[in-house]
């Protein structure tokens, strides 16, 4: 024992090792130190554990760069994402645009004019721009917009409806993944939550019969993420606004995810548009920028312009404001919509929702031969039709046919099937597939660099 620690080589010298030479330029002195610190009681435990010395004993300058590579590893990785869910929440939602990224650069680099008005040098408004495309893209008078979607119910609520009655059908009250539930928000906004009709069927009588001296507003949430099928009933938005009008009461609508284009024109299940919502009155229609709309996280309120000048110069708008590098990635994404021909090809989003299912096939053929040498020794490789989801909750009963490549371990164990899924995580650039029928699935839908991937799995 005595001897496996005094066989531990000394700071010093390990410094002065031409091998870590390399490391000590690119981290300096004071992190590589700390580095050959750690290794040194990684060391002793592992002597004390286990009697031995531990493997990367023969070549510490080797294992000191490794360590180092590792901790310098981003914590946000770019991924392949082949789970076959192209809005993939945990994977960062939408991808943005070629000309998103170029003005999000672009604004980092130089000052720009965030609230700067260049024609009088005036204080001019965050939003403006954006707002103006949004007003020209949805009909709308006038857009707000802030950090995400659940942002814009909030501020929405809070500034429309304080200490006051919301009534929502009990139909429409969603939860959305990670906390987001209506009576929740409508909660930390003060409101007071009054359900109408039943779960299945609510009508304009229900509305109606819950309408007080102290109700607020009519509110309606997009069922995003689940579907009630069968006998069933929802009021249609204009309706709702014909019966707010009677009593002076705005509308406002949680979309969710929305589309500016009509989905059905790509072959895509149709989605509501916020213009359409806009050209029934309702007064305020919110939307996420990460879904449909493939730009970057953001909540995007567009509709009556008194009711958005009251968000506007709500205290809660200062908190829920975006920065410099979602507005100018909004602004050109939106500028995508102007030219609903190239869009296709322009929006990422779009381009891996419509690829033709032809084409992941022809995709998977040319992948195989690579795989299978690589792979077929532990796994037997074929290619198999599959469905792809939109995700992030937009339309979760549609399922777009792709195919993809799976993975069946030979000796028939699940346990090879988590090694593997495990080995593709820890790859410099991870390989995320789903696990189902006993077999990895790679879905193809979402691989624009074959090459890439190739290299990244035969390495
Ligand atoms: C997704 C969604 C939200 C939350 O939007 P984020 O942009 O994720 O904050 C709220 N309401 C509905 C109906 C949604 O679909």
């Amino acid at each position: 024992m005595k001897t496996l620690y005094s066989q531990l080589p000394a700071i010093d010298s390990l410094l002065r090792d031409p091998a870590l030479q390399p490391l000590l330029l690119q981290s300096g002195t004071a992190f590589t130190t700390r580095q050959l610190r750690a290794m040194q009681q990684d060391a002793r435990a592992h002597i004390q554990q286990h009697q031995t010395l531990p493997d990367w004993h023969l070549n510490w300058p080797q294992e000191a760069q490794r360590r180092a590579q590792q901790q310098q590893q981003s914590a946000l990785r770019p991924v392949f994402n082949l789970t076959g869910t192209v809005l993939h929440t945990n994977l960062g939602r939408a991808q943005l645009s070629e000309r998103a990224i170029e003005a999000v650069t672009a604004c980092l680099r130089q000052p720009v004019t965030l609230e700067y008005a260049l024609d009088d040098a005036s204080r001019g408004h965050r939003d403006r721009a954006v707002s103006a495309l949004l007003c020209e893209l949805t009909g709308a008078e006038a857009a707000c917009i802030v950090n995400n979607n659940a942002a814009a119910v909030l501020l929405m609520l809070a500034a429309l409806a304080p200490g006051r009655e919301v009534i929502v059908s009990r139909g429409e009250l969603v939860e959305i993944g990670g906390a987001f539930r209506i009576p929740d928000v409508m909660r930390q906004a003060g409101c007071q939550l009054v359900e109408v009709g039943t779960t299945n069927r609510t009508h304009l009588k229900d509305y109606r019969a819950a309408i007080s001296d102290n109700t607020g507003l009519l509110m309606k949430v997009h069922t995003s993420n689940y579907q009630i099928q069968g006998f069933t009933h929802a009021v249609a938005e204009a309706e709702l606004v014909a019966l707010a009008a009677e009593h002076q009461l705005p509308v406002i609508t949680d979309l969710g995810s929305g589309s500016l284009i009509d989905m059905t024109a790509f072959n895509l299940p149709a989605e509501p548009m916020p213009q359409q919502l806009i050209a029934a009155g309702v007064d305020l229609v919110s939307f996420s920028g990460d879904k449909l709309l493939g730009g970057p996280q953001a909540g995007i309120i567009v509709g009556k312009q008194a009711l958005i000048d009251q968000l506007q110069q709500h205290p809660l708008k200062r908190a829920l404001r975006v920065d410099k590098m979602t507005l100018a990635a909004l602004e050109a994404t939106l500028q995508l919509y102007r030219q609903p021909e190239t869009l296709r090809e322009a929006l990422p989003t779009l381009r891996l929702l419509t690829r033709p299912p032809h084409e992941i096939l022809q995709q998977a053929e040319r992948l195989m031969p690579a795989l299978e040498q690589a792979y077929d020794a532990e796994f037997s490789l074929s290619i198999a039709a599959c469905s792809s989801q939109i995700g992030s909750g937009s339309l979760p009963i549609e399922r777009l046919p792709s195919f993809a490549i799976t993975f069946s371990p030979r000796d028939s164990h699940g346990s090879s099937l988590d090694a593997l899924t495990q080995r593709w995580r820890t790859l410099p650039r991870p390989v995320i597939g789903r696990i189902q029928e006993g077999k990895l699935w790679l879905d193809l839908r979402c691989l624009e660099d074959e090459a890439a991937l190739i290299r990244t799995l035969t390495a």
